[in-house]
């Protein structure tokens, strides 16, 4: 099931990203991109720069995952903080990990303003306002580990329509970015039709094999895509050669959205 098939519809959704066909022959390619989220277009789209041929396979329509149902709120502060991050894998990682966050955010920029994508990018600061029951010392500890790392924080104080009464502090993070994610996937998509890559829909992936020198991709109708290398974008991974998806767990978030006074 695609999650363009669910009851709610996220606030992105009135745009199409691109129609494609499903796949109803069997094909060839230098690179089989497995998923059409923001993480397969985009690899997508820097393999057809580079002149490599692309076919990118989704199961539902294209861009209709997770990509469709996010805050849009590029961000470089971290859900579940950088401290644990260091804690887990120390600060060279999380060092690496806000560096290519802050690369990334800039490739969507220049991608955008390249291929003239309407799609309302622009930077805005990101603040992580506590909740009444946040400890202080998580705020306080979250400041030290940035500022560690040489990541840019400000120490806030300056109420926001967020905090509750009679909370003012805020970590603000400098240079994050929003924008419109399916009008952007549908520029990606655009670009990457415009440079000869192959998008089929409706196309379920069911087995990764190798098979002499090349790799086969085997979709639910039984049609084949032959490739030299395939990158699996589909957010939890449907190969078994890392088993990442036997340790998640499915969370669901809720975004809330209203019009703040002045606003
Ligand atoms: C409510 C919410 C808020 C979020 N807020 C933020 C935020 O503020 N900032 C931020 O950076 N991130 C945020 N995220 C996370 C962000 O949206 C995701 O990390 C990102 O969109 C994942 O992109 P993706 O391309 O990896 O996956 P997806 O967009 O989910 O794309 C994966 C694609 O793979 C396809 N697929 C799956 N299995 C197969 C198969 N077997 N064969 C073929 N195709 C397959 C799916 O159909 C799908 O189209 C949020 C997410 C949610 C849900």
């Amino acid at each position: 099931m695609n999650v363009r098939d669910e009851y709610t519809q996220s606030l992105w959704m009135d745009v199409p990203v691109v129609e494609a066909p499903s796949l109803s022959g069997s094909e060839r390619a230098d690179v089989v991109v497995v998923g059409s989220g923001i993480a397969g277009l985009s690899v997508a789209y820097e393999l057809v720069s580079r002149g490599r041929s692309v076919i990118v396979l989704d199961r539902g329509s294209i861009g209709s995952g997770m990509t469709a149902r996010t805050t849009a709120h590029l961000a470089t502060a971290l859900d579940d903080y950088y401290k644990e991050l260091v804690s887990v894998r120390g600060e060279e990682c999380a060092r690496l990990y806000y560096q290519s966050v802050m690369a990334a955010i800039s490739r969507a920029e220049a991608i955008q303003d390249l291929e003239n994508i309407d799609c309302d990018f622009c930077r805005i600061d990101g603040l992580w306002v506590p909740a009444p029951e946040t400890p202080r010392s998580l705020l306080d500890e979250e400041l030290e580990c940035c500022q560690r790392l040489g990541i840019p924080v400000e120490d806030r104080m300056a109420p926001t329509p967020f905090h509750s009464d009679g909370m003012v502090r805020s970590l603000r993070f400098p240079g994050q970015a929003r924008f419109h994610p399916t009008k952007y996937l549908a520029g990606l998509a655009s670009a990457l039709q415009r440079a000869g890559a192959k998008l089929y829909a409706d196309s379920c992936v069911e087995s990764i094999e190798h098979k002499l020198d090349d790799i086969v991709v085997k979709v639910s109708s039984g049609h084949e895509v032959r490739a030299t290398d395939v990158v699996v974008a589909t957010n939890s991974p449907v190969n078994l050669e890392v088993a990442i998806h036997t340790k998640q767990a499915p969370y669901r978030t809720y975004v809330i959205v209203g019009k703040l006074p002045g606003g």
